[in-house]
């Protein structure tokens, strides 16, 4: 008992010494100042290793592979009730060097189940409700989402185990799909309802034109409506985390053949090439359709008064619509008796184009009009244009935008557009906003855009919003200001992402995409303003489109990594990036920098007389002390002369014949380049940088000199990587400076421009010439010298102290 006492005595002394050394090591690392390297390479730390299939150098590696699925499918709309049927036949291409037990696929539909993740974990806030989720909320009592599948089978019709995981479905294989090329076949059967778009959300569904003066009709958008193949990667394995409805999806590419049956006065659109025209279209809508690829204006396929007499009939027959598409990675389409159908060719500036002429066509209802005719088809043609512009010739043979429920959402070679006139429900007159306008164009050449990214460019939604939503909004905003340099971009302009960036709850946009915060400023304002500022700020125009265009070719028709796109930028640019995805892709800082303090320095001139008069009238410049000025005429030196003396009979600048003697002794030691460079007159300006924001960005400095010129110094970002919060800059110039400013052009989002502008006095000050420490020599101060003969030895050297 005792002995344990005692060693408890010295384990608490022992213990109390360790934590006195533990606080006093705290104290003193506190003492010191934190310091964050804002340019430590990601590389080692926040990117995986390269390897074979994807390398350091941002491209697909040596041993890069993905697999292929192709899908025929047969389906069939059921328009009375709102219902798909469809059978696929699905062949799987394992190219990993993985064996595959099973196969895991996506039912998206399954988020409209009641008991989904997505549906189950909907969180509501404030104390207000719209009529629109009212509506939502009882429609979900009486109807229910998601799929219902019939059947999976092996190639020889016998049926496959499956389990439903939520949005993902499992399919188990009696063997394993061999790795390096194993095929596999399976046949799936399965139906679903189709969603009310306006009532429960999603991104398909249908439409109709109910209201009293209405004709009835609907449109179906359909998407996200048959088993898809989840992506298995080099990187990630199955891609298989359940929909959770923000988070979009990838896909493995593929040929698809698709057969869509739909009432016979119906008008489809769809991902790929119609292959049965002569069985679903007129002899005459055929020919314009051929007329339309040398058209210079959009020519009606479908004529408005084709659509209005179709809209007065409901058939009872149905067709079967035959679509191809060839390397894709889903497949889209939509199906209403209301749409007029628009064409025009768009020739390909690249000679090496897979397809030299592609057509762009517009599906809309009449209720879109004239705004449809007038812009839709045009603005997928100025798309094509801009995006092939910075990347690679459009590799599909045609380009559609479709106006129904939908605001917008991309597929394959088609788009789903909103955007219409108003009707006012007094008088029925038709006008529209210009936002409406705007919108349109916006919208169009967003979700054409998409094919680029992420249908073609694969990269993976479901992880990374900004990969695909952030660099097509990059584009987006590049479009529309090469369709109008007035147009009113609502992302894309620095200044516009500043309320965002300095807002609270904010996550990196290197998060996963259903856990982003303020999705839309997350995933599509704040990259596609990076890119802007990477762009015209950090890279310039040639090296940014250089290396992105290398970017957008390397992962054409492949699955790119957020590290693939850093490394790429970077390796063919020859610009180290790090700092700057480190703070806009890693971090929540913003860009706030202040210009604190301007300094006009002179330098020394050496002679005492001109320093003295200097300094004096520096001094002079000074208010005199207010408690002295207050005392003046009683002080006792004023009173009593013989408390004067040579001290207060002069100023401190007094210059002594001995002082002038010693500068000019000093003088006298200079070298020529030394005389010459003390003589400079120009003006050494210093200015203090502080970085308020956090993020490290360039400094854009403009000088405006007296003279009337000015002038704009652009100083790169590395500026702060020894230290990221506070850096003093010098500017040489002959000239006066009587203003300063930081980024002048609103082109970093700084944050807070008023402490941008210098408006304090520049302050004046003298440099005084460093000089080199002097370095001992004690031979010279012993009175030696070298000998002609070698080194120099003392004539009688001490002798040895001995004991
Ligand atoms: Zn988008």
């Amino acid at each position: 008992m005792k002995k344990n006492s005692v060693r408890y005595a010295v384990a608490g002394a022992i213990a109390a010494a360790l934590s006195f050394t533990a606080a006093h090591a705290d104290a003193i690392r506190q003492s010191k100042a934190p310091f964050e390297d804002k340019f430590r390479q990601l590389e080692g730390e926040d990117w995986p290793s390269p390897t074979d299939y994807r390398n350091a150098a941002g491209a697909p590696g040596y041993r890069y592979w993905q697999q292929k699925v192709d899908y025929d499918i047969s389906t069939r709309l059921d328009e009375a009730t709102s219902t798909i049927t469809g059978k696929a036949a699905i062949t799987y291409r394992n190219n990993s060097p993985d064996d595959l037990p099973y196969l895991w696929l996506m039912l998206d539909q399954n988020d409209f189940k009641r008991d989904s993740i997505s549906h189950m974990t909907e969180t509501v806030s404030g104390d207000t409700i719209g009529l629109s989720q009212v509506r939502r909320a009882k429609r979900f009592q009486t109807w229910e989402g998601g799929m219902t599948i019939k059947s999976v089978k092996d190639a020889q019709g016998r049926p496959l185990k499956f389990t439903v995981v939520d949005t993902m479905l499992r399919v188990d294989l009696p063997q394993d799909v061999r790795a390096n090329g194993g095929e596999t076949r399976l046949t799936i059967e399965w139906s679903f309802p189709v969603i009310e778009t306006k009532i429960i959300g999603g991104r398909s569904g249908y439409e109709c034109f109910t209201a009293k003066d209405e004709d009835g009709n609907c449109i179906f958008e359909i998407a996200q409506w048959f088993p898809r193949l989840a992506v298995y990667s080099d990187y990630e394995g199955w891609h298989n985390k359940s929909f959770l409805s923000g988070g979009e999806f990838t896909l493995e590419f593929g040929d698809y053949n698709v057969a869509l049956t739909v009432p016979s006065d119906h008008v489809v659109a769809a991902t790929g090439e119609l292959q049965n025209a002569a069985a679903v279209l007129s002899a005459a809508q055929r020919e314009r359709l051929a007329k339309a690829r040398t058209a210079s204006e959009p020519v009606y396929v479908v004529t408005p008064e084709e659509a209005a007499a179709a809209e007065k009939d409901r058939a009872k027959t149905e067709k079967t619509w035959i679509f191809k598409a060839r390397n894709v990675r889903d497949f889209g389409w939509a199906s209403s008796r209301k749409f007029i159908w628009d064409a025009m060719g768009v020739k390909q500036a690249d000679p090496k184009a897979e397809h030299p002429l592609v057509m762009a066509m517009s599906f809309f209802p009449k209720e879109a009009r004239p705004l449809w005719d007038a812009y839709s088809t045009k603005s997928i043609a100025h798309t094509l244009k801009v995006y092939s512009d910075f990347t690679f010739a459009y590799p599909y043979p045609v380009a559609q935008s479709i106006n129904g429920p939908q605001g917008g959402m991309e597929y394959p070679m088609v788009a789903f557009n909103g955007g219409r006139p108003v009707k006012d429900k007094k008088t029925g007159a038709l006008t529209y906003t210009d936002r409406a306008k705007n919108g349109l164009i916006g919208v169009v050449i967003h979700e054409v855009g998409h094919n680029y990214f992420p249908m073609i460019v694969n990269s993976d939604e479901r992880q990374w919003t900004w990969m695909d939503e952030g660099v097509n909004t990059f584009l987006q905003f590049q479009a529309e200001k090469q369709w109008d340099a007035k147009f009113p971009s609502r992302r894309g302009e620095p200044k516009d992402i500043v309320e965002y960036m300095v807002s609270q709850d904010q996550v990196p946009l290197m998060t996963q995409s259903d856990s982003l915060l303020q999705f839309g400023a997350n995933g599509y304002g704040k990259p596609a303003t990076a890119l802007v500022v990477l762009r015209e700020t950090i890279m310039g125009r040639a090296l940014f489109d250089r290396a992105f265009k290398e970017y957008a070719n390397r992962w054409r028709f492949k699955h790119p990594t957020p590290y693939d796109f850093f490394r790429t930028m970077e390796e063919s640019s020859g610009v180290d990036l790090d700092w700057f995805w480190r703070g806009w892709f890693y971090s929540t800082d913003h860009v706030d920098i202040a210009l604190d303090k301007v300094v006009q320095g002179r330098l020394d001139s050496g002679d005492p007389d001109v320093e003295a008069d200097t300094r004096r009238s520096e001094r002079g410049k000074e208010p005199t002390s207010l408690t002295a000025s207050r005392n003046a005429g009683q002080t006792v030196v004023e009173r009593d002369p013989k408390t004067r003396d040579f001290y207060t009979q002069t100023d401190e600048f007094l210059v002594t014949e001995s002082a002038k003697k010693k500068a000019k002794s000093a003088r006298d030691d200079l070298e020529p380049e030394e005389v010459e460079a003390q003589a400079v007159k120009d003006n050494f300006y210093r200015f203090t940088f502080s970085n308020v924001g956090g993020l490290v960005m360039p400094v854009i400095l403009k000088l405006d000199y007296t003279d009337g010129t000015t002038e704009t110094i652009r100083i790169p970002a590395e500026i702060w990587r020894k230290n990221a919060k506070t850096v003093t800059w010098q500017y040489v110039s002959t000239k006066q400076i009587k203003g300063a400013e930081l980024d002048p052009l609103w082109e970093t989002a700084d944050a807070n421009r008023g402490n941008n502008v210098y408006a304090g006095a520049i302050t004046p000050t003298t440099l005084k010439i460093s000089k080199p420490p002097e370095v001992a020599n004690r031979m010279k101060d012993a009175d030696l010298k070298i000998e002609p003969g070698g080194l120099t030895a003392l004539p009688n050297p001490p002798k040895k102290d001995d004991k």
